[in-house]
């Protein structure tokens, strides 16, 4: 007998007879001709852009973005389908990559390339982690992504969403929330909804900050204890008269806990603590 969730995973083997959605492989399928037509304005695509689609799948988008834009390449891990979708595309501005994204050397393409995809949710944060270290190649990114995720990557401080990873992302760049989709849009129907984000990767940072492992650190720290205040959670850091002279000098109250500071309070800490760590180094 078969399963609803059977049922599920078949959809889209009508036109494609042998073709079964791989779970593992993050494999929903946009099925919502409303979400595509909104996704695919989100994009703000002009003649001259050069994309990178990530997850390229069955092409729910690919021609839909090559009809619009100079160069498309698409990449798809699973080969199947990528032959299923060579087959069935016409536009001659199109290159198939069949490359898993989070190996594939990025060192072939240059200049300044828009990121497009409704991403594996199963590796999301690994792909964004990996354009936001090219930002020589790459300048925006317009992602769906889990609408959780999306509203972590959003959140600002004083939620209890602002995280670490909301750190890291506002850090490189400017992200914005283009539309809510619903979990019935794909299929198989995922068990949680999702968000199509725009991302606009910051030239330089837009703060400074003299060593930025430092700062990711005295981030990650902050966080990983952030029921406690700022003076106790980076105690792993420095002693706490040390810490607290630090805060001093920048005008922060140490009963704060991480999710009230900014990003430009996080930098203003690291800052300190390099230049008190290069006097004792005697730089
Ligand atoms: N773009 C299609 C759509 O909107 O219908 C498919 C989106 S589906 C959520 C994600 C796609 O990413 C799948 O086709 C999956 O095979 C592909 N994928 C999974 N892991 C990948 C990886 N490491 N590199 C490239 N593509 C990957």
């Amino acid at each position: 007998m078969k399963t609803q969730k059977d049922r599920e995973q078949k959809f889209y083997t009508k036109p494609f007879a042998s073709f079964t959605a791989k779970k593992q492989l993050g494999q929903n399928f946009l099925v919502d001709p409303n979400i595509k037509r909104k996704i695919i304005a989100g994009c703000e695509l002009k003649k001259e852009d050069v994309v990178l689609e990530i997850g390229a799948g069955l092409g729910a988008l690919t021609e839909e973005i090559a009809g619009q834009v100079k160069h498309v390449f698409a990449i798809e891990t699973d080969w199947q389908l990528l032959e299923t979708l060579r087959s069935r595309i016409r536009a001659s501005n199109i290159t198939l990559i069949n490359a898993d994204f989070l190996s594939y050397p990025l060192d072939s393409l240059s200049g300044k390339i828009k990121v497009i995809g409704n991403l594996p949710y199963y590796i999301t944060t690994p792909i964004i982690e990996k354009v936001l270290q090219h930002s020589h190649i790459f300048n925006s990114l317009y992602i769906t992504v889990q609408y959780e995720l999306a509203m972590r990557m959003l959140a600002k401080p004083n939620t209890k969403e602002f995280g670490s990873f909301s750190c890291f992302i506002q850090y490189f760049a400017d992200v914005q929330k283009i539309v809510k989709i619903k979990s019935t849009a794909f299929r198989p129907i995922p068990k949680v909804d999702s968000c199509f984000i725009k991302l606009v990767i910051h030239p330089k940072p837009a703060i400074k900050v003299s060593d930025e492992k430092l700062f990711f650190f005295v981030i990650h720290q902050a966080f990983q204890q952030r029921r406690k205040n700022i003076l106790n959670a980076l105690n792993a850091l420095e002693d706490k008269v040390t810490l607290a002279e630090i805060f001093n000098k920048i005008n922060l109250k140490g009963s704060l806990r991480a999710e009230n500071l900014s990003l430009e309070d996080f930098a203003s800490i690291t800052n300190q603590l390099k230049a008190l760590r290069r006097n004792r180094a005697g730089g």
